[in-house]
Protein backbone atom coordinates (compact mmCIF):
# COMPACT_ATOMS: atom_id res chain seq x y z
CA UNK A 1 0.00 0.00 0.00
CA UNK A 2 1.55 3.48 -0.52
CA UNK A 3 2.02 6.20 1.79
CA UNK A 4 0.30 9.03 0.10
CA UNK A 5 -2.53 10.80 1.64
CA UNK A 6 -6.00 10.70 -0.19
CA UNK A 7 -8.18 13.57 0.62
CA UNK A 8 -11.58 13.54 -0.22
CA UNK A 9 -14.15 16.32 -0.28
CA UNK A 10 -17.10 14.95 1.59
CA UNK A 11 -20.14 16.81 0.36
CA UNK A 12 -21.86 15.39 3.11
CA UNK A 13 -20.00 17.49 6.12
CA UNK A 14 -18.74 19.64 3.16
CA UNK A 15 -15.02 19.42 4.15
CA UNK A 16 -11.99 17.85 2.69
CA UNK A 17 -11.56 14.91 4.86
CA UNK A 18 -8.27 12.04 4.82
CA UNK A 19 -9.59 9.14 3.51
CA UNK A 20 -9.74 6.14 5.99
CA UNK A 21 -10.94 3.10 4.74
CA UNK A 22 -13.10 1.19 6.63
CA UNK A 23 -11.26 -1.92 6.31
CA UNK A 24 -8.16 -1.00 4.58
CA UNK A 25 -6.99 -2.07 2.37
CA UNK A 26 -10.66 -2.71 1.03
CA UNK A 27 -12.50 -0.42 -0.59
CA UNK A 28 -15.69 0.27 -1.09
CA UNK A 29 -17.65 2.39 -3.96
CA UNK A 30 -20.78 2.43 -4.78
CA UNK A 31 -21.97 5.01 -8.02
CA UNK A 32 -25.40 5.08 -9.12
CA UNK A 33 -25.69 3.60 -12.43
CA UNK A 34 -27.77 4.92 -15.63
CA UNK A 35 -31.75 4.23 -15.62
CA UNK A 36 -31.76 2.01 -19.18
CA UNK A 37 -34.57 3.83 -20.94
CA UNK A 38 -32.36 5.79 -23.46
CA UNK A 39 -29.30 6.36 -25.00
CA UNK A 40 -26.48 7.27 -22.87
CA UNK A 41 -25.51 11.14 -23.69
CA UNK A 42 -22.01 13.09 -23.06
CA UNK A 43 -23.08 14.53 -19.72
CA UNK A 44 -23.82 10.97 -18.29
CA UNK A 45 -19.93 9.74 -19.65
CA UNK A 46 -18.32 12.67 -17.31
CA UNK A 47 -20.26 11.05 -14.21
CA UNK A 48 -19.24 7.88 -14.92
CA UNK A 49 -15.26 8.85 -16.11
CA UNK A 50 -15.32 10.89 -12.69
CA UNK A 51 -15.75 7.99 -10.69
CA UNK A 52 -13.62 5.95 -13.01
CA UNK A 53 -10.51 8.04 -12.14
CA UNK A 54 -11.92 7.59 -8.81
CA UNK A 55 -11.69 3.62 -9.31
CA UNK A 56 -8.36 3.43 -10.97
CA UNK A 57 -6.62 6.32 -8.87
CA UNK A 58 -7.28 4.28 -5.63
CA UNK A 59 -6.36 1.22 -6.92
CA UNK A 60 -2.86 2.95 -7.85
CA UNK A 61 -2.70 3.55 -4.44
CA UNK A 62 -2.54 0.24 -3.60
CA UNK A 63 -6.51 -0.28 -2.59
CA UNK A 64 -8.45 -3.27 -3.09
CA UNK A 65 -11.92 -1.66 -4.78
CA UNK A 66 -14.93 -3.24 -4.90
CA UNK A 67 -16.49 -1.26 -7.05
CA UNK A 68 -20.60 -1.58 -7.36
CA UNK A 69 -22.33 0.55 -10.16
CA UNK A 70 -26.20 -0.40 -10.50
CA UNK A 71 -28.56 -0.45 -13.76
CA UNK A 72 -32.00 1.30 -12.99
CA UNK A 73 -34.45 -0.37 -14.75
CA UNK A 74 -36.96 -0.32 -12.94
CA UNK A 75 -38.62 2.59 -10.39
CA UNK A 76 -37.23 5.70 -11.83
CA UNK A 77 -40.38 7.81 -12.69
CA UNK A 78 -41.26 10.44 -15.03
CA UNK A 79 -40.78 13.36 -12.72
CA UNK A 80 -37.37 12.06 -10.62
CA UNK A 81 -39.92 11.82 -7.59
CA UNK A 82 -43.44 9.78 -6.95
CA UNK A 83 -45.56 10.91 -10.50
CA UNK A 84 -45.49 9.37 -13.24
CA UNK A 85 -45.37 6.62 -15.42
CA UNK A 86 -41.50 4.64 -15.24
CA UNK A 87 -39.43 5.92 -17.38
CA UNK A 88 -38.51 2.24 -18.78
CA UNK A 89 -42.26 1.52 -19.02
CA UNK A 90 -43.08 4.37 -21.14
CA UNK A 91 -40.72 3.84 -23.42
CA UNK A 92 -41.82 0.32 -23.80
CA UNK A 93 -45.26 1.57 -24.66
CA UNK A 94 -43.79 4.09 -26.96
CA UNK A 95 -41.98 1.73 -28.73
CA UNK A 96 -44.43 -1.00 -28.20
CA UNK A 97 -41.92 -3.38 -27.04
CA UNK A 98 -41.31 -4.96 -23.83
CA UNK A 99 -40.04 -3.47 -21.06
CA UNK A 100 -36.99 -5.68 -20.70
CA UNK A 101 -36.20 -5.41 -24.31
CA UNK A 102 -35.68 -1.37 -23.45
CA UNK A 103 -33.09 -2.85 -21.08
CA UNK A 104 -31.24 -5.32 -22.89
CA UNK A 105 -31.39 -2.12 -25.69
CA UNK A 106 -29.65 0.38 -24.01
CA UNK A 107 -27.66 -1.68 -21.40
CA UNK A 108 -25.87 -3.01 -24.42
CA UNK A 109 -25.81 0.43 -26.00
CA UNK A 110 -24.44 2.17 -22.39
CA UNK A 111 -21.86 -0.59 -21.96
CA UNK A 112 -20.42 -0.36 -25.88
CA UNK A 113 -19.87 3.64 -24.84
CA UNK A 114 -18.01 3.16 -21.67
CA UNK A 115 -16.12 0.73 -23.61
CA UNK A 116 -15.60 3.76 -26.64
CA UNK A 117 -14.51 6.39 -23.61
CA UNK A 118 -12.38 3.60 -21.86
CA UNK A 119 -14.51 3.59 -18.84
CA UNK A 120 -13.15 0.22 -16.50
CA UNK A 121 -16.36 -1.78 -15.95
CA UNK A 122 -17.31 -2.14 -12.74
CA UNK A 123 -16.41 -5.30 -9.93
CA UNK A 124 -20.63 -5.57 -9.63
CA UNK A 125 -23.17 -4.27 -12.05
CA UNK A 126 -26.80 -5.20 -9.93
CA UNK A 127 -29.55 -4.08 -11.64
CA UNK A 128 -32.98 -3.38 -9.14
CA UNK A 129 -35.25 -6.26 -11.08
CA UNK A 130 -32.71 -8.44 -10.32
CA UNK A 131 -33.91 -7.32 -6.55
CA UNK A 132 -37.11 -7.05 -5.72
CA UNK A 133 -36.86 -9.63 -2.81
CA UNK A 134 -34.10 -7.75 -1.01
CA UNK A 135 -36.15 -4.64 -1.38
CA UNK A 136 -39.19 -5.93 -0.25
CA UNK A 137 -37.74 -7.43 2.56
CA UNK A 138 -35.81 -3.47 3.72
CA UNK A 139 -39.16 -2.23 3.15
CA UNK A 140 -40.55 -4.64 6.14
CA UNK A 141 -37.44 -3.87 8.15
CA UNK A 142 -38.31 0.09 7.62
CA UNK A 143 -42.04 -0.99 8.84
CA UNK A 144 -41.09 -2.40 11.69
CA UNK A 145 -39.43 0.24 12.78
CA UNK A 146 -42.54 2.38 12.46
CA UNK A 147 -40.59 4.65 9.62
CA UNK A 148 -43.12 3.60 6.98
CA UNK A 149 -46.83 3.16 6.31
CA UNK A 150 -48.91 1.45 4.12
CA UNK A 151 -51.87 3.26 2.46
CA UNK A 152 -54.02 1.63 -0.44
CA UNK A 153 -51.51 -0.85 -1.48
CA UNK A 154 -48.29 1.95 -1.50
CA UNK A 155 -45.75 1.67 1.42
CA UNK A 156 -44.16 5.65 2.18
CA UNK A 157 -41.84 6.29 4.40
CA UNK A 158 -42.21 9.10 7.02
CA UNK A 159 -39.90 11.53 6.69
CA UNK A 160 -41.65 13.78 9.18
CA UNK A 161 -41.35 10.76 11.92
CA UNK A 162 -37.80 9.75 10.78
CA UNK A 163 -37.26 13.81 11.54
CA UNK A 164 -38.14 12.87 15.10
CA UNK A 165 -35.02 10.93 15.64
CA UNK A 166 -32.90 11.76 13.18
CA UNK A 167 -31.76 14.83 10.56
CA UNK A 168 -33.48 14.74 7.58
CA UNK A 169 -31.84 16.85 4.68
CA UNK A 170 -28.42 17.19 6.05
CA UNK A 171 -26.57 16.02 2.71
CA UNK A 172 -28.68 18.56 0.45
CA UNK A 173 -28.88 20.96 2.75
CA UNK A 174 -32.60 21.06 2.67
CA UNK A 175 -34.74 21.99 5.74
CA UNK A 176 -37.89 19.51 6.66
CA UNK A 177 -40.22 22.80 7.49
CA UNK A 178 -39.74 23.93 4.39
CA UNK A 179 -39.99 21.13 1.97
CA UNK A 180 -43.27 20.65 3.73
CA UNK A 181 -44.11 23.80 2.73
CA UNK A 182 -43.22 24.12 -0.48
CA UNK A 183 -43.07 20.60 -2.31
CA UNK A 184 -46.17 20.62 -4.42
CA UNK A 185 -49.03 18.57 -4.14
CA UNK A 186 -48.93 16.45 -6.94
CA UNK A 187 -52.30 13.98 -7.95
CA UNK A 188 -51.95 10.62 -6.37
CA UNK A 189 -50.25 12.22 -3.06
CA UNK A 190 -53.24 12.75 -1.05
CA UNK A 191 -52.09 8.80 0.33
CA UNK A 192 -49.09 10.69 2.31
CA UNK A 193 -48.96 11.93 5.45
CA UNK A 194 -46.97 14.53 4.50
CA UNK A 195 -46.04 16.20 1.27
CA UNK A 196 -42.42 15.37 2.01
CA UNK A 197 -42.85 11.30 2.15
CA UNK A 198 -41.46 9.28 -0.60
CA UNK A 199 -42.80 6.49 -2.15
CA UNK A 200 -40.50 2.65 -0.83
CA UNK A 201 -43.69 0.78 -2.47
CA UNK A 202 -45.82 1.97 -5.65
CA UNK A 203 -48.94 0.36 -6.27
CA UNK A 204 -49.53 -0.96 -9.89
CA UNK A 205 -52.05 1.10 -11.28
CA UNK A 206 -54.82 -1.00 -13.99
CA UNK A 207 -52.74 -1.93 -16.93
CA UNK A 208 -49.23 -1.61 -16.02
CA UNK A 209 -46.61 -3.71 -17.52
CA UNK A 210 -44.14 -3.90 -14.80
CA UNK A 211 -44.59 -5.16 -11.47
CA UNK A 212 -43.81 -7.83 -8.85
CA UNK A 213 -45.83 -9.70 -6.09
CA UNK A 214 -45.01 -8.45 -2.60
CA UNK A 215 -46.91 -8.25 0.91
CA UNK A 216 -48.63 -5.21 -0.02
CA UNK A 217 -50.11 -6.47 -3.46
CA UNK A 218 -48.57 -5.78 -7.07
CA UNK A 219 -46.15 -2.86 -7.55
CA UNK A 220 -43.13 -1.64 -8.06
CA UNK A 221 -40.13 -0.55 -5.84
CA UNK A 222 -39.67 3.31 -5.41
CA UNK A 223 -36.51 3.96 -7.49
CA UNK A 224 -34.17 5.19 -3.85
CA UNK A 225 -35.07 1.76 -2.35
CA UNK A 226 -32.58 -0.33 -5.21
CA UNK A 227 -29.47 1.55 -4.00
CA UNK A 228 -30.01 1.19 -0.69
CA UNK A 229 -30.64 -2.38 -1.25
CA UNK A 230 -27.66 -2.81 -3.37
CA UNK A 231 -25.48 -1.20 -1.87
CA UNK A 232 -25.71 -2.69 1.67
CA UNK A 233 -26.12 -6.31 -0.11
CA UNK A 234 -22.42 -5.89 -1.93
CA UNK A 235 -20.59 -3.50 0.61
CA UNK A 236 -22.43 -3.88 4.13
CA UNK A 237 -24.38 -1.37 6.49
CA UNK A 238 -21.15 0.83 6.22
CA UNK A 239 -19.20 1.83 3.95
CA UNK A 240 -16.64 4.02 2.46
CA UNK A 241 -17.53 6.33 -0.66
CA UNK A 242 -20.85 7.20 -2.28
CA UNK A 243 -20.88 8.96 -6.03
CA UNK A 244 -23.31 10.43 -8.19
CA UNK A 245 -23.73 13.16 -10.37
CA UNK A 246 -24.61 16.60 -8.46
CA UNK A 247 -28.44 16.50 -9.23
CA UNK A 248 -28.91 13.00 -7.42
CA UNK A 249 -28.13 14.70 -3.78
CA UNK A 250 -31.75 15.34 -3.59
CA UNK A 251 -34.48 13.19 -3.36
CA UNK A 252 -32.76 10.64 -4.24
CA UNK A 253 -29.58 10.38 -1.75
CA UNK A 254 -30.82 12.27 0.92
CA UNK A 255 -33.61 9.34 0.63
CA UNK A 256 -31.02 6.89 0.58
CA UNK A 257 -29.92 7.83 3.95
CA UNK A 258 -32.84 8.11 5.36
CA UNK A 259 -33.84 4.48 4.13
CA UNK A 260 -30.46 2.72 5.73
CA UNK A 261 -31.08 4.50 8.93
CA UNK A 262 -34.70 3.87 8.95
CA UNK A 263 -33.85 0.09 8.10
CA UNK A 264 -31.07 -0.24 10.63
CA UNK A 265 -30.10 2.32 12.63
CA UNK A 266 -27.07 3.26 10.82
CA UNK A 267 -25.98 5.75 8.13
CA UNK A 268 -24.38 3.55 5.25
CA UNK A 269 -21.93 5.90 3.94
CA UNK A 270 -18.76 7.53 5.01
CA UNK A 271 -17.53 9.70 1.93
CA UNK A 272 -20.30 11.45 -0.66
CA UNK A 273 -18.97 12.66 -3.56
CA UNK A 274 -20.91 14.32 -6.34
CA UNK A 275 -19.75 15.42 -9.49
CA UNK A 276 -20.80 18.62 -11.00
CA UNK A 277 -22.51 19.10 -14.46
CA UNK A 278 -21.56 18.71 -17.90
CA UNK A 279 -23.26 21.99 -19.91
CA UNK A 280 -24.53 22.81 -23.08
CA UNK A 281 -24.81 26.78 -23.91
CA UNK A 282 -24.89 27.06 -19.70
CA UNK A 283 -27.26 24.65 -19.24
CA UNK A 284 -27.36 20.90 -17.55
CA UNK A 285 -27.16 18.44 -20.98
CA UNK A 286 -30.07 16.63 -20.09
CA UNK A 287 -32.48 14.30 -22.40
CA UNK A 288 -35.44 15.46 -21.08
CA UNK A 289 -34.22 19.66 -22.18
CA UNK A 290 -33.26 18.06 -25.49
CA UNK A 291 -30.16 19.56 -25.29
CA UNK A 292 -27.70 16.48 -25.10
CA UNK A 293 -24.95 15.67 -27.46
CA UNK A 294 -24.85 11.63 -27.78
CA UNK A 295 -21.26 10.22 -28.21
CA UNK A 296 -22.07 9.30 -31.83
CA UNK A 297 -22.58 12.87 -32.80
CA UNK A 298 -19.61 13.45 -30.93
CA UNK A 299 -17.19 11.05 -33.18
CA UNK A 300 -18.56 11.85 -36.44
CA UNK A 301 -19.35 15.67 -35.64
CA UNK A 302 -22.78 15.52 -36.31
CA UNK A 303 -24.09 18.16 -34.44
CA UNK A 304 -24.94 22.05 -34.78
CA UNK A 305 -22.52 22.68 -32.25
CA UNK A 306 -19.59 21.28 -33.53
CA UNK A 307 -17.54 21.89 -36.39
CA UNK A 308 -16.07 17.97 -37.05
CA UNK A 309 -15.55 15.01 -35.09
CA UNK A 310 -13.91 14.57 -31.79
CA UNK A 311 -12.22 11.39 -30.75
CA UNK A 312 -13.22 9.56 -27.32
CA UNK A 313 -9.92 9.96 -26.03
CA UNK A 314 -10.06 13.67 -27.18
CA UNK A 315 -13.56 13.89 -25.09
CA UNK A 316 -11.71 12.10 -21.82
CA UNK A 317 -8.89 14.16 -21.50
CA UNK A 318 -11.07 17.36 -21.84
CA UNK A 319 -13.05 16.38 -19.26
CA UNK A 320 -9.61 15.42 -17.17
CA UNK A 321 -8.94 19.26 -17.71
CA UNK A 322 -11.22 20.46 -15.17
CA UNK A 323 -11.97 19.18 -11.80
CA UNK A 324 -14.82 16.69 -11.64
CA UNK A 325 -16.77 19.12 -8.32
CA UNK A 326 -16.67 22.40 -11.12
CA UNK A 327 -19.13 22.37 -14.20
CA UNK A 328 -17.77 22.48 -17.20
CA UNK A 329 -19.01 23.69 -20.51
CA UNK A 330 -18.58 22.42 -24.08
CA UNK A 331 -17.56 24.56 -26.54
CA UNK A 332 -15.31 23.87 -30.00
CA UNK A 333 -12.45 25.78 -28.47
CA UNK A 334 -11.87 23.59 -25.41
CA UNK A 335 -12.48 20.61 -28.08
CA UNK A 336 -9.62 21.89 -30.17
CA UNK A 337 -7.37 22.73 -27.01
CA UNK A 338 -8.16 19.52 -25.65
CA UNK A 339 -7.17 17.84 -28.83
CA UNK A 340 -3.23 19.24 -29.10
CA UNK A 341 -3.21 18.65 -24.77
CA UNK A 342 -3.51 15.12 -25.41
CA UNK A 343 -1.34 14.48 -28.69
CA UNK A 344 0.72 16.48 -26.17
CA UNK A 345 0.70 14.24 -23.44
CA UNK A 346 0.51 11.18 -25.33
CA UNK A 347 3.45 12.48 -28.11
CA UNK A 348 5.61 12.56 -24.46
CA UNK A 349 4.76 9.00 -23.01
CA UNK A 350 6.39 7.41 -26.41
CA UNK A 351 9.14 9.89 -26.93
CA UNK A 352 10.17 8.21 -23.29
CA UNK A 353 10.33 4.78 -24.31
CA UNK A 354 12.44 6.15 -27.28
CA UNK A 355 15.01 7.99 -25.33
CA UNK A 356 18.64 6.75 -24.07
CA UNK A 357 19.79 7.45 -21.02
CA UNK A 358 23.47 8.89 -20.48
CA UNK A 359 25.44 9.89 -17.15
CA UNK A 360 25.74 13.95 -17.54
CA UNK A 361 24.96 14.50 -14.00
CA UNK A 362 21.64 14.78 -11.69
CA UNK A 363 21.22 18.51 -11.45
CA UNK A 364 17.71 18.02 -12.73
CA UNK A 365 16.72 15.25 -10.51
CA UNK A 366 15.42 17.50 -7.53
CA UNK A 367 13.10 19.31 -10.24
CA UNK A 368 11.76 15.91 -11.89
CA UNK A 369 11.12 14.12 -8.85
CA UNK A 370 9.00 17.00 -7.51
CA UNK A 371 6.94 17.54 -10.71
CA UNK A 372 6.27 13.58 -10.47
CA UNK A 373 5.21 13.79 -6.38
CA UNK A 374 3.63 16.91 -7.45
CA UNK A 375 1.85 15.24 -10.03
CA UNK A 376 0.60 12.64 -7.81
CA UNK A 377 -0.26 15.37 -4.78
CA UNK A 378 -2.23 16.66 -6.71
CA UNK A 379 -4.66 13.38 -7.45
CA UNK A 380 -4.17 12.91 -3.77
CA UNK A 381 -5.98 16.21 -3.45
CA UNK A 382 -9.87 15.23 -4.45
CA UNK A 383 -8.84 13.35 -7.68
CA UNK A 384 -7.76 16.78 -9.17
CA UNK A 385 -6.75 15.96 -12.27
CA UNK A 386 -6.91 19.50 -13.36
CA UNK A 387 -3.92 20.40 -11.80
CA UNK A 388 -2.34 16.87 -12.63
CA UNK A 389 -2.75 17.75 -15.73
CA UNK A 390 -0.93 20.56 -15.68
CA UNK A 391 1.92 19.09 -13.40
CA UNK A 392 2.40 16.39 -16.15
CA UNK A 393 3.13 19.59 -18.92
CA UNK A 394 5.99 20.87 -16.57
CA UNK A 395 7.41 17.22 -17.44
CA UNK A 396 6.81 16.98 -20.84
CA UNK A 397 8.45 20.10 -21.15
CA UNK A 398 12.07 17.93 -20.18
CA UNK A 399 10.65 15.48 -21.92
CA UNK A 400 10.42 16.82 -25.25
CA UNK A 401 13.60 18.86 -25.03
CA UNK A 402 15.47 15.86 -24.26
CA UNK A 403 13.93 13.67 -27.43
CA UNK A 404 14.82 17.06 -29.73
CA UNK A 405 18.64 16.72 -28.42
CA UNK A 406 19.50 13.48 -30.11
CA UNK A 407 16.83 12.02 -27.96
CA UNK A 408 19.48 11.60 -25.06
CA UNK A 409 18.65 11.93 -21.68
CA UNK A 410 20.79 14.43 -19.71
CA UNK A 411 20.79 16.11 -15.99
CA UNK A 412 19.12 13.73 -14.74
CA UNK A 413 20.35 10.48 -12.67
CA UNK A 414 19.66 7.09 -14.10
CA UNK A 415 17.33 5.79 -11.15
CA UNK A 416 15.29 9.55 -11.76
CA UNK A 417 14.73 8.51 -15.26
CA UNK A 418 13.64 4.94 -14.37
CA UNK A 419 11.32 6.19 -12.27
CA UNK A 420 10.03 9.03 -14.42
CA UNK A 421 9.30 6.43 -17.32
CA UNK A 422 7.55 4.13 -15.06
CA UNK A 423 5.34 7.00 -13.46
CA UNK A 424 4.47 8.89 -16.41
CA UNK A 425 3.01 5.44 -18.23
CA UNK A 426 1.48 4.51 -15.31
CA UNK A 427 -0.50 7.70 -14.79
CA UNK A 428 -1.25 8.90 -18.61
CA UNK A 429 -2.43 5.06 -19.20
CA UNK A 430 -3.74 3.02 -16.12
CA UNK A 431 -4.68 6.60 -13.92
CA UNK A 432 -6.18 8.93 -16.48
CA UNK A 433 -7.42 5.51 -19.39
CA UNK A 434 -5.14 7.74 -21.85
CA UNK A 435 -4.40 5.73 -25.10
CA UNK A 436 -2.87 6.92 -28.56
CA UNK A 437 -5.28 6.99 -31.26
CA UNK A 438 -4.55 6.23 -34.58
CA UNK A 439 -6.30 5.97 -37.60
CA UNK A 440 -6.54 2.03 -37.57
CA UNK A 441 -7.66 1.92 -34.27
CA UNK A 442 -9.58 -1.18 -34.11
CA UNK A 443 -10.87 -1.64 -30.55
CA UNK A 444 -12.15 2.32 -30.59
CA UNK A 445 -13.71 1.71 -34.21
CA UNK A 446 -15.13 -1.64 -33.26
CA UNK A 447 -16.94 0.21 -29.75
CA UNK A 448 -17.95 3.28 -32.29
CA UNK A 449 -19.50 0.68 -35.48
CA UNK A 450 -21.32 -1.34 -32.11
CA UNK A 451 -23.18 1.69 -31.33
CA UNK A 452 -24.18 3.14 -34.77
CA UNK A 453 -25.34 -0.56 -35.54
CA UNK A 454 -27.29 -0.34 -32.80
CA UNK A 455 -28.67 3.20 -33.25
CA UNK A 456 -29.55 1.88 -37.39
CA UNK A 457 -31.18 -0.90 -35.49
CA UNK A 458 -33.61 1.17 -33.57
CA UNK A 459 -33.96 3.79 -36.53
CA UNK A 460 -34.90 0.39 -38.93
CA UNK A 461 -37.20 -0.71 -35.97
CA UNK A 462 -38.62 3.27 -35.50
CA UNK A 463 -39.32 2.88 -39.51
CA UNK A 464 -37.05 6.19 -40.09
CA UNK A 465 -35.69 4.42 -42.87
CA UNK A 466 -34.47 8.16 -43.64
CA UNK A 467 -31.67 7.95 -40.67
CA UNK A 468 -31.02 4.15 -41.49
CA UNK A 469 -30.51 5.10 -45.02
CA UNK A 470 -28.19 8.29 -44.12
CA UNK A 471 -26.08 6.06 -41.97
CA UNK A 472 -24.78 3.42 -44.38
CA UNK A 473 -24.39 5.76 -47.28
CA UNK A 474 -22.24 8.68 -44.55
CA UNK A 475 -20.76 5.07 -43.79
CA UNK A 476 -20.19 4.44 -47.55
CA UNK A 477 -19.05 7.21 -47.99
CA UNK A 478 -16.52 7.39 -45.43
CA UNK A 479 -15.45 3.68 -46.49
CA UNK A 480 -17.39 1.59 -44.23
CA UNK A 481 -20.29 -0.42 -45.69
CA UNK A 482 -22.84 -2.35 -43.64
CA UNK A 483 -24.44 -5.33 -44.59
CA UNK A 484 -27.68 -6.22 -43.44
CA UNK A 485 -28.11 -10.32 -42.46
CA UNK A 486 -30.66 -12.48 -42.70
CA UNK A 487 -31.54 -12.70 -39.13
CA UNK A 488 -32.03 -8.97 -39.08
CA UNK A 489 -28.35 -8.30 -37.49
CA UNK A 490 -25.88 -6.17 -39.33
CA UNK A 491 -21.91 -5.95 -39.69
CA UNK A 492 -19.84 -3.84 -41.53
CA UNK A 493 -16.68 -4.39 -43.50
CA UNK A 494 -13.75 -1.57 -44.18
CA UNK A 495 -13.48 -0.65 -48.18
CA UNK A 496 -9.88 -1.44 -49.62
P1 LIG B 1 -29.61 8.95 -15.41
O1 LIG B 1 -29.44 7.88 -16.45
O2 LIG B 1 -30.42 10.12 -15.90
O3 LIG B 1 -30.13 8.39 -14.11
O4 LIG B 1 -28.17 9.56 -15.11
C1 LIG B 1 -27.02 8.77 -14.88
C2 LIG B 1 -25.95 9.60 -14.22
O5 LIG B 1 -25.56 10.69 -15.06
C3 LIG B 1 -26.38 10.24 -12.89
O6 LIG B 1 -25.32 10.10 -11.94
C4 LIG B 1 -26.60 11.69 -13.23
O7 LIG B 1 -26.34 12.54 -12.13
C5 LIG B 1 -25.55 11.90 -14.31
N1 LIG B 1 -25.87 13.03 -15.20
C6 LIG B 1 -27.04 13.30 -15.83
N2 LIG B 1 -26.95 14.44 -16.56
C7 LIG B 1 -25.68 14.91 -16.40
C8 LIG B 1 -24.94 16.04 -16.89
N3 LIG B 1 -25.48 16.93 -17.72
N4 LIG B 1 -23.65 16.18 -16.50
C9 LIG B 1 -23.08 15.28 -15.67
N5 LIG B 1 -23.70 14.20 -15.17
C10 LIG B 1 -24.99 14.00 -15.53
ZN1 LIG C 1 -28.80 5.59 -6.80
Amino acid sequence: MSSHKLYIYNSYTRKKELFEPIHAPFVGLYVCGPTVYNDVHLGNVRTFLTFDIVFRFLKYLGYQVRYVRNITDVGHLVDDADEGEDKVEKMARLQKIEPMEVVQKYTIGFHNVMRLFKILPPSIEPSASGHIIEQIEMIEDILKNGYAYEVNGNIYFDVVKFNEKYPYGELSGRVLEELLETTRDLDGQDDKRNKADFALWKKAEKGHIMKWNSPWGEGIPGWHLECSVMSTKYLGHEFDIHGGGMDLKFPHHESEIAQNIGACGHAPVRYWMHSNMLNFNGKKMSKSEGNSILPMQMLSGNHPLLDKGYSPMTVRFLFLQSHYSSELDISIKSLHDAEIGLKKLVNAAKYLSELTWIDKGSYLDDEVNKSIDQVINDLCDDFNTAKAVASLYALTTHINTWYNDKKIVAGISKITFERLQKEFAIIIQDVFGLEEETANDNTALEAAMNLILDLRKQARADKNWALSDKIRDELKAAGIIIKDGKDGQASYELEN
